[in-house]
């Protein structure tokens, strides 16, 4: 079975062709981006037939629309020279990540009428990324119109959170009228590790007591109870919850008004100082976290300072995490930042031997791939690397979702 995972975005197609039949292999992927523009491009690479890598193609010039992206993707998948596939039929399904399921969806689903309206009806909850995830259900719906479609929803691993975790302390009306309150994101890739995690410990996952912290350019953490989502940092919004790349994360919910009052600045002004002009950047100057690192080796302390506010956040919800769950069986680390700085991790977990969290600084420090287990032998917790694979997990669901 092959199955294509799209994620859409305003301006771009990233995609992903796996053969679910033979160990989930990558058989092509790529993106096109700046979609209208006359220097959209598009990357595609394809895996080589004898599994010693991948060939890569790159084409430029304007792409006019996202069904014109769709349909040089198929031409790229199907092409007689650098194609992965003889027929565009022989895909089973297209897996979609759609930013925002509201209330409406607690697992994967196929795509059919009500659904899309439900998508619809989530706009004003994720005004920049569902519409856009519409357009990719459009464009892949008119360039496989036999095929069927799933959406999978990054809202959806944390609808098991109970109402206590969820709700604001806002007039009730605000919730039961307008939707307002906690939903989380990153839900696919909190759920992967998860069941990775479970499969490296060898016990089932409705066993297991987790925190799983996804730090990337984005950043979020889930308390996981008995295998089920019980909190998240993410709110109604990504902007909750940790320090990010150019998130604040939390903040005092007064400060935008103080902000307004006192620096003359519009609703959008502040939407823009929130969510792309603070976090590191904000602090230091720089989003990228290799280059904070190399800024604080450097002796820059505003470098220096960010980190520690950053991992000081982590380590707080670590702590807040513990106490929601009772006991603890591991914590994950994934994404760019979690699974590549040593010196992040140490941060947020160091000091945390009164939790059973202990962490190895060798193994900490020890460079490799998949999946590694940094914690001290005595420490009562496990801390494990899991390397998050967003697409596989969308292709398995998919699967899963065509097979019922
Ligand atoms: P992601 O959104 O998962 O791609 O993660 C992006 C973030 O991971 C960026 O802040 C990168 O600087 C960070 N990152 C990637 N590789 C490393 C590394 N080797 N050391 C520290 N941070 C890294």
């Amino acid at each position: 079975m092959k199955i294509l995972v799209i994620n859409t975005g305003s301006s771009s197609i990233k995609y992903k062709l796996f053969d679910m039949d033979y160990h989930h292999k990558v058989m092509a992927s790529g993106i096109v981006e700046k979609i209208g523009e006359d220097t959209s491009f598009l990357i595609h690479r394809r895996a080589l037939s004898d599994g010693s890598g991948f060939d890569e193609k790159t084409e430029e010039g304007l792409i006019a629309d996202h069904y014109e992206a769709m349909s040089c993707i198929v031409d790229l998948l199907v092409d007689s020279e650098h194609g992965s596939i003889k027929d565009k039929k022989e895909i089973s399904a297209v897996g979609h990540r759609v930013v925002h399921g509201g209330e409406a969806f607690h697992s994967p689903t196929i795509i059919k009428k009500a659904v899309i309206k439900a998508i619809e009806k989530n706009i004003p909850l994720a005004p920049l990324h569902n519409p856009s995830n519409l357009i990719g259900i459009k464009v892949a719906g008119l360039t496989f119109p036999d095929t069927l479609q799933v959406a999978v929803f990054d809202t959806a691993f944390h609808q098991t959170m109970p109402m206590k975790a969820f709700l604001y302390a806002l007039p009730l009306e605000m919730y039961k009228k307008n939707g307002i309150r906690r939903y989380g994101f990153h839900g696919t890739s909190h759920a992967y590790i998860a069941e990775r995690a479970a499969d490296y410990m060898e016990q089932p996952l409705a066993e297991l007591n987790l925190i799983t912290i996804h730090l990337g350019n984005g950043a979020s953490m889930a308390a996981i109870k008995e295998g089920k989502c019980v909190d998240t940092t993410m709110g109604m919004t990504p902007l909750a919850g940790l320090v990010m790349g150019t998130r604040s994360g939390d903040i005092d919910p007064a400060l935008p008004l103080f902000i307004a009052d006192h620096f003359g600045m519009s609703l959008k002004d502040i939407d823009r100082l929130l969510n792309n002009d603070s976090g590191l950047k904000g602090l230091c100057g720089s989003n990228d976290m290799r280059e904070v690192i190399d800024k604080k080796d450097a002796g820059d302390d505003r470098a220096k300072i960010a980190l520690e506010i950053y991992a000081y956040r982590i380590k707080k919800y670590i702590g807040a995490y513990f106490a929601v769950l009772g006991n603890l069986d591991a914590v994950v680390f994934t994404a760019g930042i979690g699974e590549n700085a040593p010196y992040i991790r140490e941060l947020c977990c160091s000091g945390l031997n009164g939790l059973g969290i202990e962490i190895d600084s060798k193994r900490n420090n020890m460079i490799g791939n998949g999946i590694r287990e940094i914690s001290s032998p005595g420490s009562k917790a496990k801390i494990l690397i899991i390397p998050t694979d967003e697409e596989l997990k969308i292709a398995q669901e998919t699967k899963r979702v065509i097979e019922k």
